[in-house]
């Protein structure tokens, strides 16, 4: 992966945005630009230079993960050294991180500055992020590949009555990294029965009972990059209407994944899944987005929802999930999600577990 080469596509875009330099404080954004992996860092970007920043206890390892760059250490605050650093840019006008900036932080920013001008940026990485090339792909396969394996194990072969939300969360961490995950790549969520309603339940200690729909929504983390995946399986016979239920979400996420071609509208693609739930009268089952990105974090651009401005579209090598749920308060629901890659050849599925509504009971 050539760092150098994504600074330079961030700075073509200075000068339509009127900027010298902008001010990268967002740590996904610095990571991919830079390779730097600490949990302080910043990024200031010129139209042709960069310096990289961070504190005293990440100086061997900002060498060590960006030695192509210009680095500096500091022991204090932060602000001081980033106006510096614009200044030795030659920056008058910098743009900053609108998501990337606390208020407090800002107002530092701002005393340090006082001779530049200081502007809200347009995202100018966040689009670039929405492209994954060959070996951001790869990394997402392989965490996808560590939670296909975690979930065939934990769920498919080892589901047990009597065990927690908790409890299968945990084995499921456990299992991905035994797969070769670096890490899960967010909280697992673990749904049993009449807590499926809930599209983002948190796993408690309620136990699986025979006769329970099984939603898991799962991801894992490799080299920085993340997965994820949602299957709702049963333990035991699931009420009909469940079953009903898995057949239109299933329709729905097929059509969902037809749709996610280069050059569609965002909004299109909701449309495109959405469309099937509510011709079945469920429209108000399923209240959240069809999708969204994948990559260094677990939602990013960009993002499948009804209220997408019109002009923003699906770009050729993006990957993003698609999934379409349908919840009934009482009853429980069901989600299937998998990320798909956005190719002129058609939208390539990831997931390989399995999709059906499967009976895993012993
Ligand atoms: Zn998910
Ligand atoms: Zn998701």
């Amino acid at each position: 992966m050539d760092h150098a080469l994504r600074r330079a596509r961030a700075a073509a875009r200075l000068a339509e945005l009127g900027l010298d330099a902008l001010l990268v404080t967002r740590l996904p954004n610095v990571r991919y630009l830079t390779g730097f992996t600490g949990s302080n860092g910043q990024l200031v970007l010129g139209r042709d230079g960069a310096i990289l920043l961070t504190d005293g206890r990440y100086e061997a390892q900002a060498a060590e993960e960006s030695p192509d760059l210009e680095r500096r250490i500091y022991r204090d605050e932060a602000p001081p050294h980033l106006a510096r650093a614009l200044a030795d840019l030659g920056a008058a006008r910098v743009g900053f991180e609108r998501e990337g900036l606390t208020y407090g932080g800002w107002q530092r920013l701002v005393e340090a500055a006082a001779r530049m001008e200081l502007v809200p940026a347009e995202p100018v990485v966040e689009p670039l992020r929405a492209v994954k090339d060959p070996e951001e792909r790869a990394r997402i396969e392989r965490a996808q590949g560590a939670t296909d394996e975690a979930f065939e194990r934990v769920v498919l072969a080892g589901l047990r009555e009597g065990v927690s939300e908790r409890e299968l969360a945990l084995e499921l961490e456990v299992a991905m990294r035994r797969a070769g995950a670096e890490d899960r790549g967010f909280d697992p969520i673990v749904a049993f029965g009449e807590h499926a309603a809930e599209p983002h339940h948190r796993p408690t200690d309620r136990p699986l009972r025979r006769g329970d729909v099984v939603k898991v929504d799962m991801g894992a983390a490799v080299d920085g990059y993340r997965s994820d995946m949602t299957r709702t399986v049963t333990f035991g016979e699931p009420p009909e209407r469940l079953r009903e239920i898995h057949g239109l979400v299933t329709r729905a996420q097929a059509a969902g994944i037809a749709a996610a071609r280069p050059g569609a509208a965002l909004r299109e693609v909701d449309a495109a899944a959405r469309s099937v739930i509510e011709e079945a009268g469920l429209g108000e089952a399923f209240p959240h987005g069809l999708g969204h990105g994948v990559g260094l974090e677990i939602h990013e651009a960009p993002f499948l929802r009804r209220e997408a401005p019109a002009g923003e579209v699906l770009p050729e090598g993006a990957i993003v999930t698609i999934e379409p749920g349908v919840y009934v308060p009482g009853l429980g629901g069901v989600r299937i999600e998998d990320m798909v890659v956005v190719t002129a050849d058609g939208p390539t599925v990831l997931g390989r577990a399995p999709r059906d509504l499967l009976d895993v009971a012993p």
